[in-house]
């Protein structure tokens, strides 16, 4: 039995009032944009659900693209049937079948959106259950806990019957919640709060600091792998590849070892907000996880955050690192993550940088250098580069959009 479509259902979106129609398009964005590599496919969009049109394309390997899918709750491969009593009664019959396996269970889960349909639900379970038990011999009926359980669903201008309720990612559509910036190291914490933003609806471009020669190319090709990571999950995403050696120099020679980390996040933070604003953003995202090292103590982030007004949203910041790292394993950057690499910031770092900054003082120190025209130029001379998966090198990933 070959089921024609997939039937998506959209879970925290639909309440969300008037700006639902917003929400399904970008939804519709993100599903066309994952299904790209399957031309035959149709988006079919309405108010409360989605399909998916299968015209003969892999349905197995288009459900494994949509369980990656933010803003979908759940979805189950389908079957649209015309609203005739001995259709759906022979449609039922070779799905169930088709499904099958010696001594199982079932149900019938009806449920009526339109109540013209000459059944009720209780005739559907009559009519179309006493048809099953009479045609698969061995077939028995368990209302609690049934192997199959077969969902029909009457609507105005169909049927639709379904076994199976995959779980969708959750979350938001992205671009549904506007556009940040994620300072993106080549660390583990990094990637996985720009997945955790992205799954809120937060469309990213990711900001990455480079310290040539102190950091090699190596380290670049770090940052990229993990943004091809990251672009999967929407087919691209913007890299900014910042040089930064010539301020960390100054930093070195301007600022007191122990305060040279406090001062060098609060420039990284100045620059990445001047790109935001370049690039009509409006948050910057962080993979800081309160007390994981030196610079993410309260009084460090008090100390940092103090250059900008900019929302600064850090996922991880209650997270435990093994909890981090697991979600790092699921969606695959771990492995790039540890490879061994230069950190700009690691490199520099004294051996005993503040825990406890003062923001006096790191003003009192930063006064004495302007570093706004060392800025200025780190941010005009910021490579940007758009990144795609790395499945989908050759193909025309983008054409639809
Ligand atoms: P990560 O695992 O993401 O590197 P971390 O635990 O190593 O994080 P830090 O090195 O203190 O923590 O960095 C804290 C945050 O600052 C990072 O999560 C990242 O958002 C940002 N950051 C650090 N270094 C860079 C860099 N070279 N380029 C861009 N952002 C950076
Ligand atoms: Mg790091």
């Amino acid at each position: 039995m070959n089921y024609d479509r997939i039937l998506i259902r959209y879970g925290e979106i639909s309440t969300k009032g008037r700006n639902r129609n917003k929400f399904v398009e970008k939804l519709r964005k993100s599903v066309r944009s994952a299904l790209a590599p399957f031309p035959k496919i149709k988006v079919e969009a309405s108010r409360d659900r989605m399909y998916v049109l299968l015209n003969g394309e892999n349905g197995i390997e288009i459900i494994e693209k949509l369980k990656n899918i933010f803003g979908i709750q759940s979805f189950s491969p389908a079957i649209k049937v015309d609203r005739d009593v001995e259709v759906l009664k022979q449609t039922s019959l070779e799905l169930v079948h088709s499904l099958y396996r010696e001594g199982q269970t079932f149900k019938i889960t009806p449920k009526r959106s339109d109540k013209t349909f000459e059944l009720n639900t209780d005739g559907i379970n009559q009519t179309i259950g006493g048809h099953l038990l009479k045609n698969i011999p061995g077939l028995k009926v368990d209302v609690r806990d049934p192997d199959i359980n077969l969902r029909i669903e009457v609507r105005k201008e169909a049927i639709y019957l379904s076994c199976e309720t995959i779980q969708g990612a959750g979350g938001l559509p992205i671009g549904s919640s506007g556009k940040a910036m994620l300072m993106l190291s080549g660390g583990i914490d990094s990637p996985v709060a720009g997945y955790l933003a992205m799954k809120r609806g937060l469309e990213i471009e990711a900001v990455h600091f480079f310290s040539p020669p102190f950091t090699s190319e190596r380290s670049k090709e770090k940052v990229i792998d993990l943004s091809k990571k990251l672009a999967e999950i929407y087919g691209s995403i913007t890299l900014h590849i910042v040089p930064f050696t010539d301020i960390q120099q100054a930093i070195r020679e301007q600022i007191p070892e122990n305060y040279s980390m406090t001062t060098t996040r609060r420039m990284m933070l100045r620059i990445t907000d001047e790109i935001r604003k370049n690039h009509e953003g409006l948050a910057i995202v962080t993979g800081e996880s309160l007390g994981q090292v030196a610079s993410q103590t309260i009084e460090s982030m008090y100390a940092i955050n103090e250059v900008t007004n900019t929302p600064v949203l850090r996922p991880l910041i209650t997270m435990d690192k093994t909890d981090i790292i697991k979600i790092a394993q699921e969606i695959d950057t771990l492995e790039i993550s540890n490879r061994p690499f230069e950190d700009c910031c690691t490199i520099f770092v004294p051996s005993s940088p503040k825990t406890k900054p003062k923001r006096e003082k790191v003003q009192h120190y930063e006064s004495f250098f302007d570093f706004e025209p060392m800025l200025h130029e780190a941010v005009q001379e910021t490579e940007t580069i758009v990144i795609k998966p790395d499945n989908e090198k050759d193909s025309d990933f983008n054409v639809l959009f």
